[in-house]
Order: C-alpha cells, then structure tokens, then sequence
C-alpha cells in the first residue's frame, strides 16, 4: 500500500480557454489534493505547435484564478519539478526515447502520413474537453472516443517496423528523419485497473504500434505525459473519460519505461440536456463565457463539483470547505455527468442571496463595460444602488445589467412599442406626462418617499388613481411596461435623466398623435 503523499496534476493543452469540462477536471483534482492534503500540479502540455496560443494559455490560467483553483507547483509558482511547460521538458523526453530505442522498444518510421496515423474527419462537437495535441500520435482525441471506440478498430501495422536494415538506411538518409514508433505486442491485452471505472481491458491488437515522437524529435502527448507523470511523481490522474482509451497505450509506455504508473481515474462524460455532447452549440461552454454571464465563482465551482460526485444526499448548496472535506474518488460515478443550465442558474441565485451587496456591485461594475459598452452612469455608487433594488430578480448579475439597462443610459431611452400601446394611448397621456414632468421638476428633493409625494398628490389634484400617472412615467422612464417599484426607479434614474426621458417620451407623442388618435376612441 502507498503511504506517498498525494500529488495530481491538472495538464491543460492551451489550444483553447478553458472548458467547462477541463475546469471540471482541474476541480476534481484540486479536490482531491485539498482533501488529502497532497499538491495540486499544473502543467501546460504545448506541444502541439500549430495550434497553441500564448494567449490560451494566459486565458486558462486566468479562469482558474477566477474559480481560485490554485495550484501549488506550476507555472508562476515554480516547484521542485519544473519546468512545467511541456516544451521546456525536451531533454527530459528525448532521454526516455533513447532508453526505449536502446531497449528496442521502438522502431523508426518513414511514413509521411500513414493510414494509421491520418487524422479522422473533423467534428466540431469535439470540444469537450480541450482537445489534446495528440492528432497524429493515434492517441484518441478527447471528441471522438465515444464516436469510434478503440475496442472496435483492428489497427493496421506499419510497414516500417518490418524493414530490412539497408532499406532503413536508405530511407534514414533520403528523409533525414524518423518518427519513433512504439512496438505493442498484438498477442496481449491491457488492463486499466480505474478507479470510478473499475478495471476496462484493451486487446492491444487493437491499440497497434504508435508513434511516440514525431520525425521532428518532438514526443507526442501519451509519451510526454508519461514521462511528465513519471517524473514530476504523480500519483493519481484524474482526467476526462474521453482519455480512457489513451490510458492503454500510456501503460505499455510505463511497463516498457519499467516505472510505476499511477492511480488512474476517469472521470463521466459532461452531456447536455439533450444528453448529447455538450457543445458550442449549447451556448456557453467556456469558463471565461460564464465569467461574462455574470455568475459567481463559487456557484460554477459547487456546480461542477456534482458533475460526476455528489456527497452520497440531496445536498446540493455545498461550502467548498464541505466539498473539500467529504471528496472522495470512490463517489465518483461512471454513467454521465447532465450539464443543467437551469440548475446552475438556480445555484447562483442563491450563491447571490448571500453575497454582500458591495461584492454584487464590484461584479457589476466589472461585466458594465464589456457588457453594455455604450453604458455612460458607471459610477460606483450608482452601479450599487441598481444592484441592490434588481439582485433579488435575477439568476446572474449580468442580467442586473440586461435588465436595468436604462439606469446606466443617460437622456431620453426609446419605449418598446408594447409599453407605448398598453400606457401610452389614452389622450390624456401627454397632458399628465407633463403634470408629472412639473411635478418632478418641483419636488423638493428627489428620494423615493418625495417623488411617491409628488406622484400621488398629483392623482389626488386630478381625482384619478395614482397608477393613471405611474404607468406613462414608467414607460417614460425605463421604456418598458413591468419594472421594479417607479419611486425607487425613479429616484435612482435621477432627476436630469427622468426629466429628460419625458420631454423625449412627450415629443415622441406629439410626433405620433395623428396615428395615436385614430388609434383611440375619444
Ligand atoms: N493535455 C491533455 C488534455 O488537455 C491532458 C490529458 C491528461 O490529463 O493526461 O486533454
């Protein structure tokens, strides 16, 4: 039995932000090392030249910032281990190499771009996970493993590992490089003893020989991140379902290397409602995207730790510190994990019952420019003020904005033309919309209980009901027919921009009269 201390390691490909489904698996693990004290290592795997960006990278560690999923060995934190960018770990991958071709565990191949090794058709669905940079390695890319599974392709062999030795050197020297392919016996069969799985077992005449380092000297994932694995001393991997079927392969590579391999767990696939494959198509499928919507960390974190675990009853608002302390691998299931847009809405809306308003009102202040760039009132107290009369209506904050959108505008706002037909068109609309622009005009000061004041003594002067003037203000001033309570809107719209709105809903009227007096009967 290992008494090691636990170390798991979160190792993103930065060939895209981060994605739900990684910052699930980046969850599960920091779970995991939390719970047992162990170290939470991040490594980023940029191997894959052609489709790393510096600017992914950046972007997967700032949304693991954001969910403060912090790591204690990695980039920026350094660590006994590093580098932690796969690149800088050549050295390291290149003497594994020699060791399996000194062991003649591995052959040279010359093809250029063999059956075996050509790319499958391109499926845009295949995002969920980042996708690996293993395209021609013939590890199996994160989208695609459920569409054909490895059980069911009879890998065909590679001519180059049958080559007479003068061919070999006639073509070392015409091509001036080789790919290393790894040599799997077709006779045996690979068994991943998983922990949520329990043991999956490969015929390794499926698996096929691989190619471990391309003819460019650079390894391909499932070589690199056995040696990573290996010597950064991880102890379990705890990655996405969809890296199941490379896990075979990454065995042969850890027996042939004569290393421990570590615990392995795969964690359920992440489906949508529809119990398909959670993809752009769903909308939201990036952290970075949820970030924008307006939910809180805390929520998205609670939310993706019961993708796959739950603590055993109904809990489902859990601290993290409760998450933490009751985690466990052995309640991981296997059958997937359903992404419920509506759940997490609800979780946020109760994360937001609890948040202090000033918090709230930063989180609004931060999504304002982004969100509604042509926003003009940013000011911090007025950003608090509209939060805290919408944060009870909304299920994120980015709705406090899509909703309140008419409290960050200056000057006259354009009515939908709902609230003009059901407030605006009884004839006596611009007669009281003026009573109420003198009114407001003259109220003493501009609070809600004097603008209610002046809204009902008006009412009253005029013998009819208050709502007869509360209807065109608020079509007045917010352009919608429903809002929150008109006094409070009113006085935090300010008296400027209300008057403002008035005399641009009055002019609006006098300019569509004809037509709204024939539309009304007298
Ligand atoms: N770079 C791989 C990915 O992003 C890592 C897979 C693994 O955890 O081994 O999917």
């Amino acid at each position: 039995m290992k008494t090691e201390r636990v170390r798991v390691r979160f190792a993103p490909s930065p060939t895209g932000f981060l994605h739900v489904g990684g910052a699930r698996t980046a969850l599960f693990n920091w779970l995991f090392a939390r719970h047992h004290g162990g170290a939470f290592v991040l490594r980023v795997e940029d191997t894959d030249a052609a489709r790393f960006r510096p600017e992914f990278t950046a972007g997967i560690y700032d949304a693991l910032r954001w969910l403060k999923l912090d790591w204690d060995e990695g980039p920026d934190a350094g660590g006994p281990h590093a580098p932690y960018v796969q690149s800088e770990r050549r050295a390291l991958h290149s003497q594994a190499a020699a060791k399996l071709v000194a062991d003649g565990r591995v052959y040279e191949c010359f093809c250029v771009k063999p059956a075996v090794e050509a790319p499958e058709p391109a499926d845009d669905s295949a995002d969920d996970e980042p996708d690996d940079d293993s395209r021609d390695d013939g590890a199996v890319d994160p989208g695609r493993a459920k569409a054909r599974p490895l059980q069911d392709r009879a890998a065909p062999a590679c001519p180059c590992g049958s080559l007479a030795d003068a061919e070999r050197e006639r073509l070392r020297a015409e091509r001036g490089g080789a790919a290393l392919r790894f040599r799997v016996d077709p006779a045996r069969a690979v068994t991943v003893n998983d922990i949520i799985r329990g043991d999956v077992t490969f015929p390794a005449g499926t698996i096929g020989d691989f190619v471990i380092v391309k003819s460019d000297g650079v390894a391909l994932y499932n070589f690199a991140a056995v040696i990573d694995d290996h010597a950064m001393e991880i102890t379990h991997v705890i990655r996405g379902e969809e890296h199941l079927a490379n896990t075979p392969k990454q065995l042969l590579l850890y027996e042939a290397l004569r290393w421990e391999p570590p615990v392995m767990a795969h964690l359920p696939i992440i489906l949508n409602e529809q119990r398909r494959k959670l993809s752009k198509r769903d909308g939201a499928t990036f952290v970075n995207d949820y970030r924008e919507l307006g939910y809180l960390p805390e929520a998205l974190v609670n939310f993706l730790a019961l993708l796959g675990w739950s603590p055993g009853d109904n809990r489902e608002i859990m601290p993290l510190e409760e998450i933490v302390r009751e985690f466990a691998l052995a309640d991981v299931v296997k059958h997937p994990a359903i992404f419920d847009l509506n759940k997490l809405g609800w979780m946020n809306k109760e994360y937001l019952k609890d948040l202090p308003l000033h918090v709230a009102a930063d989180h609004v202040a931060a999504l304002l420019p982004k969100r509604m760039p042509s926003a003009t009132r940013t000011d911090p107290k007025h950003i608090a003020r509209v939060t805290g009369l919408l944060v009870d209506r909304v299920r994120t904050l980015a709705d406090v904005i899509d909703l309140g959108a008419y409290f960050f505008a200056d000057g006259p706002i354009d009515p939908t033309p709902e609230a003009l037909e059901k407030h605006c068109k009884a004839p006596e609309t611009v007669e009281r919309l003026r009573a109420i622009r003198e009114a407001l005009a003259d109220a003493p000061g501009f609070g809600e209980a004097d603008i209610e004041a002046a809204i009902r003594g008006l009412a009253e002067k005029h013998g009819v009901k208050a709502a007869s003037f509360i209807h065109p203000l608020r079509v007045a001033l917010t352009g919608q027919a429903v809002s929150p309570g008109i006094f409070e809107v009113t006085s935090i719209v300010g008296r400027e921009t209300s008057l403002a709105r008035i005399d641009g809903l009055l002019e609006r009227l006098s300019s569509v009269k004809p037509a709204a007096a024939s539309g009304t009967s007298a």
